[in-house]
């Protein structure tokens, strides 16, 4: 068991050290999910081309030797610059070095042939690996370049630009099978792509509707528990206050049971909108229930929030729902109460539940504060 943990903890380490280093909290996940195959990538290319330039110098191909051990080099800088760099876009430039290096080496392979003339083998890793790193368009555009210098190289008469030879046919049907691998790397990569944007946007979809109340378009529960999260925690650090409204329609069953559901509806997105349009930008305002809502105002005392509060049910009173042949108003009753902030959310929540229960008592469309309930000593 100890020993089962311990080769996990190395896998770990070495996963987080070596393939996901230069991963970034604020990068998207493609992007890092990228930087993670960048890592592998140039883990892989710097152990190939090392082992095989170390094998092409014991067999005293100097040339090519020394070439593989400098792109095995320029692999360990890619590595590196990945990890140390603080540059904000080496994710994006350590690929480009990449694969001009993989270019730059397979150029070479086919000058030179490489080991008993099967270095051009090798370019067929490029077009999967370009359009990965690069994208579709850049990627064709890479290999479209990358096929005219073969093909310059190749076919340049008395074949003077090579340093080896190869049949007239082998170079036809290499550049044509490239030509083949490079449009297959371009629809899968097209199709990957593809996939993944739809998937991103039905998971953002789904993300806003768990968030959002579709019949009034606010927050519900769930999407204003995050904001409240954020503020209670600037609040602490910047020792400001913070006050909520815990707002509830009057006798909203008997609008429904008067003038229908569908009317009720009118109603809820009517008062949704009118609440949204009377508060400051940094506030929020969130279905919280039924025909409930709960304001969170970052920065305010309980006094103002007290102020806000009947501003808005003043508002309301004010403004009549249009149905269809008629006009109806509608009013709320109002609980208010400052956070405490070494006690928290559900102590608030409870005393405004408490004020606004007063307010109904009290005979509704009023504004109570959690404070005057509390006999003052
Ligand atoms: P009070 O003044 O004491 O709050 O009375 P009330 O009638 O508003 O309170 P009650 O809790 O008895 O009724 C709330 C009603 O709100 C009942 C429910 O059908 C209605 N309601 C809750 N959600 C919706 C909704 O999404 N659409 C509609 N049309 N009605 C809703
Ligand atoms: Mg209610
Ligand atoms: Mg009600």
């Amino acid at each position: 068991m100890k020993a089962q943990n311990s080769s996990r903890s190395i896998i770990m380490r070495f996963y987080h050290g070596v393939i996901s280093s230069g991963c970034r909290d604020y990068n998207d996940e493609e992007t890092n999910r990228k930087i993670v195959v960048v890592n592998l990538f140039a883990l892989v290319g710097m152990s190939i081309t090392l082992s095989l330039g170390i094998k092409a110098l014991f067999n005293a191909d100097y040339p090519l030797g020394s070439v593989l051990l400098g792109s095995a080099f320029l692999f360990a800088v890619c590595k590196g610059l990945l990890h140390h760099s603080k540059l904000r876009y080496s994710h994006i430039i350590t690929p480009v070095l990449l694969v001009i290096c993989l270019m730059s080496l397979m150029i070479f392979l086919i000058i030179g042939g490489g080991v008993a003339n099967t270095g051009p083998l090798w370019i067929f890793v490029l077009p999967p690996v370009a359009m990965f790193f690069a994208g579709v368009v850049f990627g064709v555009v890479t290999m479209v370049v990358f096929t005219l210098i073969c093909c310059v190289i190749m076919f340049y008469p008395g074949e003077a630009l090579l340093m080896t030879s190869y049949p007239h046919e082998f170079k036809v049907r290499l550049l044509l099978s490239f030509a083949t691998v490079t449009f297959l790397s371009a629809f899968y990569e097209h199709s990957r792509q593809t996939s993944f944007r739809i998937i991103r946007d039905i998971s953002e979809k789904f993300e806003k509707q768990a968030l959002n109340d579709p019949l009034t378009d606010l927050p519900n529960r769930r999407g204003v528990q995050q904001f409240i999260d954020f503020e209670i925690g600037r609040a602490k650090r910047q020792s400001e206050e913070l006050s909520i409204i815990l707002c509830d329609i009057d006798r909203f069953k008997q609008v429904n049971d008067k003038y229908g559901h569908d009317a009720g509806d009118i109603a809820l997105q009517h008062v949704a909108s009118l609440f949204k349009s009377s508060i400051r930008h940094q506030d929020a305002v969130s279905r919280w229930g039924g025909e409930e809502f709960l304001f969170v105002l970052p920065g305010t005392k309980e006094s103002d929030a007290e102020h806000l509060a009947d501003k808005i049910r003043q508002s309301l009173a004010d403004t009549p729902v249009q149905l269809k042949n008629e006009q109806l108003t509608i009013t709320a009753s109002f609980g208010v109460a400052q956070l405490n902030l070494s006690v928290g959310l559900d102590k608030a929540l409870s005393l405004s539940d408490k004020a606004l229960y007063r307010a109904k008592e009290n005979g509704r469309n009023q504004v109570v504060t959690a404070s005057s309930l509390t006999p003052k000593a």
